[in-house]
C-alpha cells in the first residue's frame, strides 16, 4: 500500500477532488501529518467519516519499521528501517552546532559502481518513493518530538543516485519543505548527485533553491573515471560546464565533495590540479575523510596530508573546509550498517 506521505500538497489537493472534497481539506491533511504528527487518519478529528474510510483503504501512512539502530559516542545515529515489501533502507541522524541533520537514502542499492563505495556492493533494486523518503525523515522526527527538537536540516546523500531518481527525490524535498509540511528551509536541503549531467540541467532548469552537492573526488578524468564509472558517460569537462551554467543563472554556491583517499587522490598535484579545475567558480570544497570500509583496500589519509591538501586550496585561492568524522565507531559509512545485516542474514 502506498504512504500518503508520497503527495505533495498539489497531489494531495487532487486526489481529494476525487472525492468530491474541498481543496483545504489537504491543508488540515498536512497538519495532521507534519505538525501533529499522527500515525492514523482516525486521529484526524476534522475529517468526515466517509473521508477517513477512504484514505485509509487507499494509503498507509508510515511506511518504515526500525529494524536496528546504533548510536555512536558523538551521538550520531544509524537507522536500519525496513520497507513495506520486505527492503531495507540506511538512514543517518547527526547532531550539529546548527541542529539537528538526517541523511537520507534514495534508492534501494546503487548502481553508480563507486569503487570507494560500500552502498555499490547491492546494485539498484528499486527506486524509493517519495514517501519512503519522507517516513525516514517522520520516524526520526518523531523520536525528537520527545525532546522538542526538530529536523531542520536535510542531506540527500544515503545510499541510492539522487538524480538517478529524480522526481521522486524532488516531491521528496516538496513535501518536507512545504510551508504546511515540515517546512524545512529549502537552503538547509541539499542533494548531493555523482555527476549526472542530465538531472543537473534539469535541476538549473527548475530554479530550484536546495542545495546542490557534487561528488567529485578527482582532479582529472584518469583519475575519476577509475574511481567514478559515471565519469565515463559525463567527463569532468562536461560536468564542470553544466555546473557553471547552473551556478550563473541561479547566483548558487556549489558544494564539490572531495574524500581524501591515502595515496589515490591525496596528493599535492592532485590539490593542485583540483585548485586549477574549479578556480573562479562559485564553489567551494568539503574535504571528507575516506570511511573505510572492509570490502576494499583504499585507506583514509592521514590527517598531515589532509591539512596541507586544504592549504595547497587555500593558497590557489579555491575555499575549503576539512570535515571531522561523524559517527567513527558505529557502521557510518554509505551501506556498511546495511551490509553487515545482509552477511548475518546470508550467514544466519
Ligand atoms: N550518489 C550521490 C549521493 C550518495 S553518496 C553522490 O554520489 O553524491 C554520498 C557521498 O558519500 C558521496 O560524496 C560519496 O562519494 C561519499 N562516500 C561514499 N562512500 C564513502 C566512504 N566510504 N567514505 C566517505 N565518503 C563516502
Amino acid at each position: 500500500m502506498e504512504t500518503i506521505y508520497s503527495l505533495t500538497l498539489k497531489e494531495l489537493e487532487t486526489v481529494l477532488g476525487e472525492y468530491g472534497q474541498k481543496p483545504y481539506r489537504a491543508k488540515q491533511i498536512y497538519n495532521w501529518l507534519y505538525r501533529k504528527h499522527v500515525l492514523t487518519f482516525e486521529e484526524m478529528t476534522d475529517l468526515p467519516a466517509s473521508l477517513i474510510e477512504a484514505l485509509s483503504a487507499r494509503y498507509c501512512i508510515m511506511p518504515v519499521t526500525l529494524v536496528d539502530k546504533q548510536v555512536a559516542r558523538d551521538g550520531t545515529a544509524k537507522y536500519l528501517f525496513e520497507l513495506t515489501d520486505g527492503s531495507s533502507v540506511e538512514t543517518v541522524l547527526m547532531h550539529f552546532n546548527f541542529g539537528e541533520s538526517v541523511c537520507v537514502t534514495t534508492q534501494i542499492g546503487c548502481s553508480m559502481g563507486c569503487a570507494f563505495c560500500a552502498s555499490g556492493l547491492l546494485k539498484k533494486q528499486r527506486d524509493l518513493t517519495a514517501g519512503e523518503m519522507v517516513g525516514q525523515i517522520m520516524y526520526i522526527q518523531r523520536e525528537l518530538d520527545e525532546a522538542e527538537t526538530r529536523v531542520n536540516n536535510v542531506v540527500v546523500m544515503g545510499t541510492g543516485e539522487p538524480f538517478d531518481n529524480y522526481d521522486n527525490v524532488l516531491d521528496f524535498c516538496g513535501v518536507i519543505n512545504s510551508d504546511h509540511g515540515l517546512a524545512i528551509g529549502a537552503r538547509h536541503i541539499t542533494i548531493s548527485t555523482c555527476g549526472i549531467v542530465p538531472g543537473i540541467d534539469r535541476f538549473a532548469a527548475g530554479h530550484y533553491q536546495y542545495n546542490l552537492a557534487i561528488s567529485l573526488h578527482a582532479p582529472n578524468n584518469e583519475l575519476r573515471t577509475r574511481l567514478m564509472p559515471v565519469n565515463k558517460a559525463w567527463p569532468i569537462e562536461t560536468l564542470i560546464d553544466s555546473l557553471k551554467r547552473y551556478s550563473t543563472d541561479n547566483h548558487r554556491k556549489i558544494t564539490f565533495e572531495y574524500i581524501l583517499i591515502k595515496g589515490v587522490n591525496d596528493r599535492d598535484k592532485d590539490a593542485v590540479e583540483l585548485a586549477e579545475l574549479i578556480r573562479g567558480m562559485n564553489a567551494y570544497v568539503n574535504l571528507i575523510p575516506y570511511n573505510e570500509v572492509e570490502e576494499n583496500d583504499f585507506r583514509t589519509s592521514d590527517e598531515k596530508t589532509s591539512l596541507h591538501f586544504y592549504d595547497v586550496l587555500m593558497k590557489h585561492g579555491v575555499k575549503a573546509t576539512l570535515r571531522s568524522k561523524h559517527g567513527d565507531d558505529i557502521d557510518a559509512a554509505c551501506g556498511q550498517l546495511r551490509a553487515r545485516h545482509e552477511r548475518n542474514r546470508s550467514a544466519g
